[in-house]
């Protein structure tokens, strides 16, 4: 339902609550956030944003990238497992999603085969599961290319970010009938589901079109498309829409 991620040098966790916050409008049942600070950190749990905050505020959550999300459940009930950001069996891919995937059942049964296993009923956790096998099967895959190898077996729609545990320094977000949107600061990025958590920080975004993919890194982004070729960059400014 609600993105919100963010890559730079402030603490993301403030950044991330108060962007989940501006997102609460679209109605939700579940909220959590994903920190990378060294290791990888995960609060989650059914209910509101406020909840989560403080749950999570007594844990001394820290580091300056993260993702976030306010979920609507499509697939499995609202609980503490379904919530998102869901992460893959061996932890290599940490996932945020707003839409479903048609085909999740096909995937979660092939992927099932090859010895994976899953904790939640949602179709994002297969999602991050294939992101994982594409990138455990072929050592070269970076894990751009292994989201790109897996979003092209993915039907249906999606708005993701995602985190990498062995790429600590990016965050990768993609779109295909579900909206996404860049903010681009000075040594920071930010991506949400829609400008409002973005507008305090920076004025110049980019909307993403169905099969964008972009990376983001704290002094640079790149903007391609699932099929890794290169995509027009139109920068646009949130001034000139109010
Ligand atoms: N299909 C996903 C789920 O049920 C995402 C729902 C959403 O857009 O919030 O968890």
């Amino acid at each position: 339902c609600g993105i919100v991620g963010y890559i730079g040098n402030r603490e993301a966790f403030p950044v991330l609550i108060n962007g989940l916050k501006k997102l609460e409008y679209r109605g939700y049942d579940s909220a959590g956030v994903a920190l990378l600070n060294g290791s990888l950190e995960v609060f989650k749990q059914k209910g509101k944003v406020a909840d989560l905050e403080s749950f999570a505020a007594a844990k001394n959550p820290a580091g300056s990238i993260g993702i976030g999300h306010t979920r609507w459940a499509t697939h499995g009930i609202p609980s503490d497992e379904n919530s998102h950001p869901h992460q893959s069996m061996n932890g290599y891919f940490t996932v945020v999603h707003n839409g479903i995937v048609e085909n999740y059942a096909q995937l979660k049964s092939d992927l099932t085969a090859h010895g994976y296993r899953f904790v939640s009923e949602t179709d994002t956790e297969v999602l991050a599961c294939l992101f994982e096998f594409f990138y455990t099967q072929n050592s070269g895959n970076s894990a751009e290319a292994a989201v790109q190898l897996a979003l092209s077996k993915v039907v249906g729609a999606y708005g993701i970010a995602v985190l990498c545990s062995s790429e600590k320094d990016k965050i990768i977000a993609a779109r295909k009938g579900s909206p996404l949107v860049i903010g681009l600061g000075t040594g920071e990025y930010f991506v949400a589901s829609d400008a409002s958590p973005i507008a305090e920080f920076t004025s110049h975004v980019v909307y993403l079109n169905d099969y964008d993919l972009v990376v983001l890194q704290r002094s640079n982004f790149t903007l391609k498309n699932i099929e890794n070729n290169p995509v027009s960059l139109t920068v646009s400014s949130l001034e000139d829409r109010i």
